[in-house]
């Protein structure tokens, strides 16, 4: 027999998560189907156990860098079991009952839609029937096309989260978040790390001087960088793993780690039964509010293809979760920030270059290295490094992108956000006052340096 609700959600991370908080705050009945653990890739396999990793050896690093201070160990088992406290050592059952007690019907199981007017949701041995369907099943990593690969050990990011060990030696595929966040860890680590990027330079989403600068703090850590260049097959060679590049050169290694790119999971899910088309990369593609139809399709988070953070996911989870409940909501993504967790962190806002000039806009652009104009740089680290740079449309006078690698830069990014979403007049943002000694202070070298 078919249970009735006011919705169903399908796939219980980050997005699946705050959609259906806010819909069973207002009292809606509501079914959440999970395959695997509630929380999602980020909370076991991606968000949480990285950053929490990055940490330790992150102090180590700090300590080097401060006046006066003997140099920490990192104690790797006890780092290991406090990352698998933080990922709850697999197990949900307390978010189980945390939505239960909050009033859901809490599904495990796989979901697959089977009928439309009513939207019909099988799992398990259940039959879940509903008004509103919210898909918010996430992304996978994607397993380039190597001769090869299935046949030497392997990480996604799932295993590279959850180690037991470190590798002595790895190569990390992909020069982008997972890349340079995981490689970074493991370098510090003391595994000897080969990175390669298909592209000319790292982070490629961002400018080009993004990649130049953190190309310069990985090497410093010790990584081999090879950009320009890609995996053309995998063999073994007796016990060991060669990976041979397409540039001729091969390395060694005891694992590939694949950080090459993530694909919409929409497989399974019976949408093409039901007359659903998914985009090129087998995302759900969705309007404004996160319709994915007129007739009570939503999609929210890394399944959108918009963009594969957390924190667009919960906006998209709140902004569907209001519509549905008669609020007044369209998405707007100006502004939203873009971090990498390496060290010194990487953080961007708004357009890049490339982007406002695609836009036609008469830009201005700066760039300020912060240790020749500020002081906080030199009392925080005895050898300092930051840069930051900035975006300005000159015809209307905002902010419209910036950048920054440098200690912090994931928490003050979000000054520079802010200026670009509200569309704060450069004119109030150069009267800006902020706090001595900070890093926020270089936003008004970046700003007075703007040739506007
Ligand atoms: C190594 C790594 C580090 C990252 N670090 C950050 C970070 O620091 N900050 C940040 O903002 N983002 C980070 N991300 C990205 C972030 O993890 C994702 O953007 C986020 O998890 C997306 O949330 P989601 O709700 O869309 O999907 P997910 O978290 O992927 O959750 C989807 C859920 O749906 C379930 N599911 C799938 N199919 C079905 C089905 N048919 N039936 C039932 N359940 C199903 C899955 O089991 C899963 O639990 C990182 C990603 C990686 C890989």
């Amino acid at each position: 027999m078919d249970e009735q609700f006011d919705a169903v959600v399908v796939g219980m991370g980050p997005g699946g998560e705050v959609a259906s908080s806010r819909l069973l705050a207002a009292g809606r009945r509501v079914a959440v189907v999970e395959r695997e653990l509630i929380g999602g890739e980020c909370g076991y396999w991606a968000c949480i156990p990285s950053k929490t990793l990055i940490r330790s050896p992150e102090v180590r690093a700090e300590a080097r860098q401060a006046a006066g201070v003997s140099v920490p160990t990192v104690d790797w088992p006890e780092l290991r079991a406090y990352r698998d406290k933080m990922i709850r050592h697999l197990d949900d059952s307390r978010q189980v009952t945390g939505y239960e007690e909050q009033g859901a019907t809490v599904v495990k199981g796989t979901a697959r839609l089977v009928g439309r007017d009513p939207w019909r949701v099988a799992a398990g041995d259940r039959t879940l029937t509903a008004g509103h369907v919210i898909v918010a099943t996430g992304s996978a990593a994607v397993r380039p096309p190597v001769d090869g690969l299935d046949r030497v050990p392997v990480w996604t990011n799932r295993e590279a989260t959850t180690l037991r060990e470190i590798p002595s030696r790895a190569v990390l595929v992909g020069g982008s978040a997972v890349g340079v966040e995981l490689g970074q860890f493991l370098a510090r680590m003391g595994c000897a790390v080969t990175l390669v990027q298909r592209g000319p330079r790292l982070v490629r989403r961002e400018e080009p001087r993004v990649g130049e600068l953190v190309a310069g703090h990985l090497r410093a850590d010790g990584i081999d960088v090879r950009t320009g260049c890609q995996l053309a097959a995998v063999r073994r060679d007796d016990a060991e793993t060669v990976v041979d590049l397409d540039d001729g050169t091969s390395v060694r290694t005891d694992v590939v780690v694949l950080g090459a790119g993530r694909e919409a999971r929409t497989g399974g899910l019976g949408l093409a039964e039901l007359g659903i088309e998914t985009g090129g990369r087998g995302e759900l593609p969705i309007d404004g509010q996160g319709r994915v139809t007129d007739d009570g399709l939503w999609a929210v988070g890394d399944v959108t293809g918009v963009a594969m953070f957390t924190h667009v996911a919960q906006y998209q989870g709140r902004v569907v979760a209001d519509t549905i409940l008669g609020k007044d909501r369209t998405a707007d993504y100006t502004g939203v920030p873009r971090v990498v967790f390496a060290d010194p962190e990487i953080a961007a806002v708004g357009l890049t270059s490339a982007q406002a000039q695609a836009r036609g806009l008469d830009l201005a652009t700066a760039e300020v290295d912060l240790p020749t104009v500020l002081a906080r740089p030199w009392t925080y680290q005895t050898e300092p490094a930051g840069t930051l740079g900035l975006l300005a449309d000159r015809g209307r006078g905002v902010l419209v992108g910036a950048w920054a690698v440098a200690p912090l830069a994931a928490e003050w990014i979000h000054q520079a956000g802010l200026a670009i979403r509200a569309g704060i007049p450069l004119t109030t943002l150069l009267d800006g006052v902020a706090q001595f000694p900070t890093f926020s202070q270089g936003y008004l070298n970046a700003l007075e340096a703007l040739s506007l």
